[in-house]
C-alpha cells in the first residue's frame, strides 16, 4: 500500500492532477487543456464548465490509471489561476456570466477613474496592490452592473463570489463549503492583508456586497471533504493557494530573501519578506505568501504579463522557429550584444511600469539582423525584465539572497545562463519543477501531519543546476542600458 498527496493544479490554459508521494516526488500526472474565449478587444474568459470538467477528469483519470486498490491519497491541495472572477448562484451552483480571467482589461477604464480621484494610495496601504483590471474587485464590479438581476440578487444573499479555488471547492462539497485561503484573498483588493479580513471602505468603494465573500482561512487548513470528487470522496482539501504563492511555498522559500522567479507565460518573481508587509515605493506588489496558524507571511512580487508568450510569439506569429527548443542553439551562435532589443509589450507593461497602453516594438535593425538575432533578443528581454524587477527591488532596499526558478521556460540553459549574467546573480534550478503542484502538496501535508516542520520540507529541496554570472559588470550595465533605452522609446 502506497500514500499519495494529490494536487490539483488549476490553471490559465489547463487543468492538471498530479499525485505526489510523501516524499515529494511525482507519481503521476494527468492534464487537459481548455478553451480560451476572447469575446471582445482585451477581453479573456473561461467557462466555468470546462474548468470544473477538466479537473474532474484528470482528477479521474490519474486516479483510475494510476493508482492501486491498496492505495490511498490522504489529502489534495488546490493551487489555481490567481485573480479569476466567478459568480454563481448559491441555490443552483450556476455561474451567472463565463470566468473572468486575470488577463481580461475590460474595466480598463474604470480602474483609470478610480486612479484619478486618487483612492490608490489608500487602496494600495490595505491590499498591497494597485488599482488595475488584473485583481477580482472590478471584475465583480463589472458582473453585477453588467449581468440583468444580479445585483440585486447579490443583495438579497443569492449569489456567491469566488476566485478559482473557491468555485473548485465549492463544486468538490456539493456546495456545502464556500472558503478561500489567504494567499486568493490578497488578490481581489477587497482584503485587508494587514488584519486579514475582508475590508468594509473597500467593499463600498468597488460596490461589492459582502454576502457574496468567501470565508477566509490559512492556506493549510480544513478546507472540507470531498463529496462530488469520484474515488476522491471522503478525501478532505487540506492546501490552498495561489499558484504563484504555491510555487513559491513548493521552492521552499521560506526565509526571508529567499525569492522565486516563474517563467511560464508570464513571469512573477516573488520574494520572501517575512512577517512584515512592506510597501513598496517602486510598483511592486505586496502579498500574502502563505498564511500558517493564523500567522501571515508577506511577500513582495513583481510580475512581468508576457516571458515565455514571447518565444510562442517568434513561433506562431513571426514563424522564426518551428518550436521553443530551437531557440536555444540559435542563441548559442550569437554574440550577446548583437544589439537588437525585442520588448514584449504586447499587452502593455507590467511591474514596475504598469502602462497598459504600451505596445511591442523590435529596435535597433540593421542590414545584417537576421532570425537568430530576433530570437535571442526575444529570450533576452525576459531575463531584462526580471532585472527590472530586480532594480525595482532594490531601490526598495531589497536584494534576494537567493533566486530559485522554475516554469517552462527555465530548461532552456541559455536563458538561464543569460539572466544569472544580467542580474549578477546566482540562479537555482530545482530537479523538480512542477513547484507549484508541489507547494500545496505541502501545504495539505502540513495540515494531514505527514510533514512536522517548514525545515523539513526545505531539506527536500534539490538543485538541479546552479547558474552563476561570468560576465563582467561593465558588459551587464551597457546591455541593460540599451534595453532601458529601448523601453522609454515605446
Ligand atoms: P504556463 O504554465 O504559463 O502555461 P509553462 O510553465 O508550461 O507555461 O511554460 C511554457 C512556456 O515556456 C511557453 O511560453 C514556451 O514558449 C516557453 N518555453 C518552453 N520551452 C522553452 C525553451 N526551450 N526555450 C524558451 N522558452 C521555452
Amino acid at each position: 500500500m502506497s500514500q499519495y498527496i494529490l494536487s490539483i493544479d488549476q490553471g490559465t490554459t489547463s487543468s492538471r492532477a498530479i499525485l505526489f508521494d510523501l516524499h515529494g516526488n511525482i507519481h503521476a500526472v494527468r492534464q487537459q487543456e481548455f478553451p480560451q474565449h476572447f469575446p471582445d478587444s482585451g477581453w479573456v474568459e473561461h467557462k466555468p464548465a470546462d474548468i470544473w470538467s477538466t479537473v474532474q477528469s484528470t482528477c479521474d483519470e490519474v486516479m483510475a490509471e494510476e493508482f492501486g486498490a491498496d492505495d490511498e491519497v490522504i489529502a489534495v491541495g488546490i493551487a489555481n489561476q490567481r485573480e479569476t472572477t466567478i459568480i454563481w448562484d448559491r441555490k443552483t451552483g450556476e455561474p451567472v456570466y463565463n470566468a473572468i480571467v486575470w488577463q481580461d482589461r475590460r474595466t480598463a477604464a474604470y480602474c483609470k477613474t478610480m486612479k484619478s480621484s486618487s483612492h490608490e494610495p489608500a487602496v494600495h496601504s490595505k491590499t498591497g496592490l494597485l488599482i488595475d483590471p488584473y485583481f477580482s474587485a472590478t471584475k465583480i464590479r463589472w458582473i453585477l452592473e453588467n449581468v440583468p438581476g444580479t445585483r440585486e440578487r447579490a443583495e438579497r444573499g443569492e449569489l456567491a463570489f469566488g476566485t478559482v479555488d473557491s468555485f473548485l471547492l465549492w463544486k468538490l462539497t456539493g456546495g456545502q463549503v464556500h472558503r478561500t485561503d489567504a494567499t486568493n484573498a490578497s488578490r481581489t483588493l477587497l482584503f485587508n492583508i494587514h488584519t486579514q479580513q475582508w475590508d468594509e471602505e473597500l467593499l463600498k468603494l468597488f460596490d461589492v456586497p459582502a454576502s457574496l465573500l468567501p470565508e477566509v482561512m490559512d492556506s493549510s487548513d480544513d478546507f472540507g471533504k470531498i463529496t462530488e470528487g469520484g474515488a476522491l470522496n471522503g478525501v478532505s482539501v487540506l492546501g490552498v493557494a495561489g499558484d504563484q504563492q504555491a510555487a513559491l511555498f513548493g521552492q521552499t522559500c521560506f526565509k526571508v530573501g529567499m525569492a522565486k522567479s516563474t517563467y511560464g507565460t508570464g513571469c512573477f518573481l516573488m520574494l520572501n519578506t517575512g512577517d512584515k508587509a512592506l510597501q513598496s515605493e517602486h510598483r511592486l506588489l505586496t502579498t500574502v505568501a502563505y498564511r500558517l496558524n493564523g500567522k501571515p507571511t508577506y511577500a513582495i512580487e513583481g510580475s512581468i504579463f508576457i516571458a515565455g508568450a514571447t518565444i510562442q510569439w517568434l513561433r506562431d506569429g513571426l514563424q522564426l522557429i518551428n518550436n521553443a527548443s530551437e531557440a536555444e542553439p540559435l542563441a548559442q551562435c550569437t554574440p550577446v550584444d548583437h544589439g537588437v532589443y525585442l520588448v514584449p509589450a504586447f499587452t502593455g507593461l507590467g511591474a514596475p511600469y504598469w502602462d497598459p497602453d504600451a505596445r511591442g516594438a523590435i529596435f535597433g535593425l540593421t542590414r545584417d539582423t537576421g532570425i537568430k538575432e530576433i530570437v535571442t533578443a526575444g529570450l533576452q528581454s525576459v531575463c531584462y525584465q526580471t532585472k527590472d524587477l530586480q532594480k525595482a527591488m532594490e531601490k526598495d532596499g531589497i536584494r534576494p539572497i537567493t533566486l530559485r526558478v522554475d516554469g517552462g521556460m527555465v530548461k532552456n540553459n541559455w536563458v538561464m545562463q543569460f539572466l544569472a549574467d544580467i542580474l549578477g546573480a546566482t540562479v537555482d534550478r530545482p530537479s523538480l519543477v512542477e513547484t507549484t503542484a508541489l507547494g500545496v502538496a505541502y501545504l495539505a501535508g502540513l495540515k494531514a501531519g505527514v510533514y512536522g516542520s517548514l525545515e523539513e520540507l526545505a531539506d527536500l529541496w534539490r538543485c538541479d543546476r546552479r547558474f552563476e554570472p561570468v560576465m563582467s559588470k561593465a558588459d551587464r550595465d551597457r546591455l541593460y542600458a540599451g534595453w532601458i533605452q529601448a523601453v522609454h522609446k515605446l
